[in-house]
């Protein structure tokens, strides 16, 4: 008869068994403890790391995580560093994608051409004066330098200022089918927030425009024009007539607005600046070329800011008169342009014409 196995010929069920018994391998409680702290700090980094790296993949795969939470998405735009807070690519079109701005280098002096000037064909009489005697009406426009895409990011540090050629943009000449809406930013604030809904609901992005007072006075709208991926740009501080001011005035009054756009944004407002009251000469183009802005004017005046009677649907009907290429002034202050734009973007998108921003249409 076997003799019943003792506790020592079964080694294999025994020695689990015994061994809380030795003292020597038994997991002392404070090395138990020690690796429960381990696992506490390791499973949650583990885990993190994954979905980090999932959202990662995602967003690499879809231009952004659908449906993540937008904190997130801000949150990765930051730890990834110079991606702007809201070129939220889901809520662009299309075409827009590529215009996320880079840490733009401006455009360096060129040769510069004589002022590319044309007349504000579509223009009905003159909403604002805007004496521009010495302001020939040139041959179709140079080609433009290099231009930026939208509202460059920009450093800390204070910039170089590069003179850029005198130069006046009234309208895109690429034959793309793409229109700029342009809102100065000037007086009344309150219609802008409407303004920005209907853009973002029809994912269009425009260029704005700003006094530096406007900018002072509601920094909360200024943030939220650039964080919904529209491009910023300069309508001097005070709005005066440009004319009669010396050239240091000039610079001073771009110069101040600027300053101000890159303290409360972090974006900057150049290349682009529109002389408020449309009000220049080519002295005027010529110190604000020296300040590293190129004058704006426009091809289209939607007359929402000389007509006080005006109604959404003459804004409309004036504004759907553009064609490719045009820049179309519009105000922030105007209630009736807010009320109109929906109907107005629908109508561009019915007749194929993409709104843009100033540097998309520009560009070659
Ligand atoms: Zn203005």
């Amino acid at each position: 008869m076997p003799a019943r196995p003792t506790r020592a010929s079964q080694p294999k069920t025994s020695s689990r068994r015994a061994a809380p018994r030795r003292p020597a391998p038994a997991p002392s409680r404070g090395s138990r403890a020690g690796l429960f702290l381990l696992k506490a700090l390791l499973y949650p980094l583990a885990l993190a790391g994954g979905v980090y790296l999932g959202l990662e993949a995602w967003s690499a795969l879809r231009g952004s995580p659908p449906g993540a939470p937008a904190f997130i998405a801000r949150a990765l735009e930051r730890f990834r560093g110079a991606a702007p807070p809201a070129q939220d690519p889901a809520a662009a079109p299309p075409q827009d994608l590529e215009a996320a701005p880079r840490p733009t280098r401006r455009p360096r002096r060129t040769p510069a051409p004589a002022a590319a000037v044309s007349r504000a064909a579509e223009d009905s009489p003159p909403p604002e004066p805007r004496p521009d005697p010495t302001v020939p009406a040139g041959p179709p426009q140079e080609p433009l330098p290099p231009l930026p895409d939208s509202s460059p990011a920009v450093s800390a540090a204070e910039p170089e200022i590069l003179p850029l050629p005198p130069m006046q943009i009234d309208r895109g000449t690429s034959g793309r089918p793409e229109v700029a809406l342009t809102f100065d930013a000037g007086s009344d604030p309150l219609p802008t927030a409407r303004i920005l809904e209907a853009l973002a609901s029809a994912r269009a992005r425009c260029t704005f425009f700003l006094t530096g007072e406007w900018v002072e006075r509601s920094p909360a709208l200024t943030r939220r024009i650039a964080a919904e991926g529209h491009e910023l740009a300069n309508h001097s501080w005070d709005h005066p007539p440009f004319t009669r001011l010396p050239d240091d005035e000039i610079r001073e009054q771009l110069l101040r607005t600027e300053a101000i756009v890159r303290e409360t944004t972090g974006r900057s407002s150049r290349p682009y600046f529109r002389p408020p009251l449309g009000d220049r000469d080519r002295r005027v183009l010529q110190a604000v070329g020296d300040a590293g802005f190129y004058t704006v004017y426009w091809s289209l005046d939607s007359r929402d800011s000389v007509d006080r009677g005006i109604t959404p649907e003459q804004i409309r009907d004036r504004v759907l008169g553009a064609g490719p290429g045009a820049i179309v002034l519009m105000h922030c202050g105007s209630e009736a342009s807010a009320r109109a734009l929906p109907a107005i973007l629908a109508g561009l998108a019915a007749r194929g014409l993409a709104p843009v921003t100033l540097s998309r249409l520009l560009r070659r």
